[in-house]
């Protein structure tokens, strides 16, 4: 809390956006013919879209074409795009609205959104006319394209997934509503000093960011901290209410999120914290000006940066306060604007379900139930009734300590109406259990929301399970876990309650955009279609077994290559050899992802030529791709960058392996860079240890542009090869059954260690000092980690690995064979289009339909 909170003090009520009486529209009833209806910009022509393009460059960005700069021209363009999507914006906001049908309400704390123009080029069909209307002004559409800074509001898999979903969404025409926060800073940037992970400021705000509407005027309140008092209201029943001693505003930002070729626009509405007026007024009125600028400051600094945590949660008063902040906001806005007047909210669920993204936004459960008791007068089983029917929660982990529980000490702090009303859901729900399984008290403690070791917390996936219509894993393997392991005791109580939606991906961005010769192809194959029906991939199979089909195939992947090749070298300074089988390792740097096995395989390749058991000329030749950004205070991550790019260095350099084998990582891995690897490789490394990846979404992008999968049986991999075939993927590895059994034996890495010689070998070149400059102890870390700790038993699963790689470069040397299982990947992996992934929540969760 701040040292300027002053408990108690409620704020003067002119000053509250909430109870604001000012209005924004007009103030009679308009008369001319367009005020009633949006202003649509009529279709493009080419001289139509140069016109609006320099109109934008003269009145927005107040330059002439000529004096223009490249960001001036970028901004431009972004501009004319959003002018066009508007009236569709517009559109589609007054025909959901009207219709009072049921909304999807995403919550989300990431949303990892990638570029925007090609996006919104691809889905109002624009391309054409946006690149021949810049060339007439003498300019490049990809340049332009190129300025973009991403906004990276996440940290990899989840917050990509949202970005997925709200896309397919709005291809879909379900109207749905992203809510996230709109963090100043992102997902940090990462570089690389002397090998070692740096972490630079994400300022993806700097150069404008012309895709976002704000609104200051529409300002929600969130109130923080304080206590709470119960009182009699005017018909004599008691009630609470919560005093808080402090609070922030929200002002929205929205984000057009426009449906492939479809009219539809959505909306995706971010949060941004700032100092409500009277935090400062009254500290500036008593003279302290310095005191005022550190309550804007403090207020701030909620939606200020993004945790770059992947799974593992930071016990921080500030993460807390953004996900109440967000999630406050966020309901405040739906019942205050998006439903009519005067709306009976006992009927909320029939036009409203909240998807929990992860428990990140659970504290909408209790802020809900305390606007319905507190604010609407309703009784607890009231509230509850309409409560634990908006609400469904998405699980995302397996790892226990990626579950998060917030100490009751901080909640109560922060929070105190919330924890009380936590406290009285758990209470209820013990009841229930304990008249489901009289006499079990075991069961009741162990099922209790509240955690008491090693301090008194909330178990915030267990409120989420309590009060959530449904749960859903992301894979079936995964599913089965949290039903199994996770939570078996709530999958006893209610099995119902538990369900399956297998994660998906876009194939607008991952395959229309992102791999656009393999577009063409499978277009002049099959027809357009299945850019939004994307089973329809399975009409590629015959082509599988057609030399010119397989022969165009394989030049689109060497386009990809020679693409991939020239960005690296203007990005990152690297060069890609050409000819090399292409595997790649990209995602998130954790343990259970196990870039180290990754590395121990290279290692060992290196080893053997070195020591002579593997001739050069025997050598695949092979280039090794990593992306990985590890989180800043993860140091075992940081370790293993910090090793992989000594590997790098010392391999790269020496002559000995005639140039067959390169390991390539640039920093800085984003979904832009994503964007142009994955369409470029042969090989996908899905390698966590099985039972630990809840799905993976990188391992469905890989397949569905034709690289083929080494992988053990974890997450959507199952998934993946049950689909493409067994003999068109690459299974190494324990299964999760083995995993468990191992587990609980006992696993002692030593004993691989001692028993594979090659293994051996390559774990003690490392130790040798031969990859850090004679220093032997400079990866202890690392290495001994892997000999004596490792959760994640890689030197268990080291063997299967290596013989996988070894059918990888066989099947490799046979060109046509290769294609061909590419080809069949490709035409077999459509399920994983998040189009079907809307479907399952559609039929299995939400209830409802797409709007027709
Ligand atoms: C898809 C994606 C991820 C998730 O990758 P996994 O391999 O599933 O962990 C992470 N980061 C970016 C940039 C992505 O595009």
């Amino acid at each position: 809390m701040p040292d300027i909170a002053q408990p108690g003090r409620t704020l003067p009520a002119d000053e509250s956006p909430n109870t604001d009486t000012r209005t924004y529209g007009p103030a009679s009833t308009p008369t001319h013919p367009l005020a009633t209806a949006p202003v649509g910009t009529p279709p493009f022509s080419v001289d139509g879209f140069v016109r609006e393009f320099l109109h934008e460059l003269n009145t927005n960005q107040g330059v002439t074409l000529s004096r223009s700069s490249v960001n001036d021209q970028y901004l431009a363009l972004a501009s004319t795009v959003k002018n066009y999507l508007m009236a569709r914006w517009l559109e589609t906001n007054r025909k959901t609205r009207e219709a009072k049908v049921k909304t999807i309400g995403y919550l989300s704390a990431e949303y990892l959104l990638g570029r925007q123009l090609g996006n919104a080029l691809l889905a109002t069909d624009l391309n054409d006319i946006a690149r021949q209307g810049l060339e007439l002004c003498g300019l490049d559409l990809p340049t332009l394209r190129a300025q973009e800074v991403e906004p990276g509001l996440g940290n990899g898999g989840l917050g990509r997934l949202a970005a997925c979903f709200i896309d397919s969404m709005a291809t879909m025409d379900v109207p749905s509503i992203g809510y996230g926060i709109r963090y100043e800073y992102g997902i940090f940037r990462q570089t690389f000093v002397d090998g070692r992970q740096v972490e630079q400021p994400d300022t993806w705000l700097a150069l404008g960011s012309p895709w976002e509407f704000p609104h200051p005027e529409a300002a929600v309140r969130v109130d923080f901290g304080g206590h709470t008092e119960t009182y009699v209201d005017d018909d004599g029943r008691e009630r609470c209410r919560w005093i808080p001693a402090w609070n922030v505003l929200g002002v929205p930002y929205n984000y057009m999120v426009p449906g492939y070729l479809n009219g539809r626009v959505n909306t995706l509405r971010l949060w941004s914290a700032q100092a409500t007026k009277a935090f400062d007024l009254q500290i500036f009125n008593a003279g302290d000006y310095a005191q005022a600028v550190r309550a804007q400051t403090f207020a701030e600094n909620i939606s200020k940066v993004l945790y770059p945590e992947d799974s593992t949660p930071q016990g921080k008063e500030l993460r807390l306060q953004q996900q109440y902040f967000f999630v406050a906001c966020s309901l405040r806005d739906f019942l205050d604007n998006e439903l009519e007047e005067g709306f009976d909210l006992h009927h909320l669920s029939e036009r409203i379900i909240f998807q929990l993204n992860d428990t990140h936004p659970v504290i909408a459960v209790p802020e809900l139930m305390r606007i319905l008791m507190d604010e609407k007068g309703f009784e607890w089983e009231e509230a509850w009734e309409v409560t634990k029917s908006c609400f469904a929660y998405t699980c995302h982990t397996l790892l226990p300590e990626a579950l998060e529980v917030w100490s009751t000490e901080l909640l109560g702090r922060l929070l105190p109406r919330h924890l009380e009303i936590i406290f009285g859901i758990n209470e209820r729900f013990l009841k229930e259990v304990r008249a489901a399984f009289p006499g079990d008290e075991m069961r009741a403690r162990r099922m209790s929301m509240i955690a008491e070791y090693p301090e008194q917390g909330v178990r915030m996936a267990y409120l989420a399970t309590v009060a959530g219509t449904k749960v859903n894993g992301v894979a079936e393997l995964h599913s089965q876990l949290l039903r199994d392991k996770v939570l078996p005791d709530f999958s006893q109580l209610w099995p119902d309650k538990f369900t399956n939606v297998t994660n998906g991906v876009t194939p607008r961005r991952f395959v229309r955009m992102a791999n656009p010769k393999l577009s063409e192809l499978i277009t002049d194959a099959i027809g357009s279609n299945w850019v939004t029906d994307l089973e329809r991939l399975k009409e590629l199979e015959p082509y599988a077994d057609d030399p010119e089909f397989q022969a165009r195939f394989s030049e689109i992947k060497a386009w990809n290559k020679k693409r991939l090749t020239d960005l690296l070298r203007q990005r990152d300074g690297i060069d890609l050899p050409s000819g090399h089988l292409l595997d790649v390792m990209v995602k998130r740097l954790h343990e259970y992802k196990r870039q180290s096995l990754k590395l121990l395989h290279i290692v060992s390749l290196y080893e053997r030529v070195l020591s002579g058991t593997l001739a050069v000329e025997d050598l695949t030749p092979r280039t090794v791709v990593f992306g990985a950004k590890a989180a800043p205070g993860y140091r075992m991550a940081k370790d293993t960058i910090h090793l992989i790019n000594k590997v790098a260095k010392v391999i790269n350099a020496d002559e000995r392996l005639e140039g067959r084998l390169k390991v390539a990582f640039p920093a800085n891995y984003n979904v832009t860079l994503a964007e142009k690897l994955i369409p470029a490789a042969d090989l996908s490394e899905q390698i966590s240890l099985a039972g630990m990846e809840a799905s993976g979404t990188g391992n469905m992008k890989f397949a569905l542009n034709g690289a083929l999968t080494i992988g053990t049986d974890d997450g959507a991999n199952v998934e993946i090869r049950r689909l493409v075939g067994d003999k068109h993927f690459f299974l190494f590895g324990m299964s999760e059954p083995e995993v468990a059994e191992l587990g609980a034996k006992g696993y002692t890495p030593g004993s691989y260690y001692e028993s594979n010689p090659q293994l051996k070998a390559a774990l003690d070149l490392i130790l040798s000092g031969e990859f850090s400059e004679g220093d032997r102890h400079m990866f202890d870390s690392v290495v001994y980690n892997l000999l004596h700790q490792d959760r994640f038993m890689a030197l268990a699963d080291f063997q299967s690995y290596i013989d996988a790689q070894a059918r990888v470069e066989a099947k490799y040397a046979d060109e046509a064979a290769w294609t061909r299982s590419a080809i069949l990947n490709v035409a077999r992996t459509g399920y994983f289009s998040s189009d079907r992934s809307m479907r399952d929540y559609l039929q299995r969760i939400w209830h409802t339909t797409p709007m027709i």
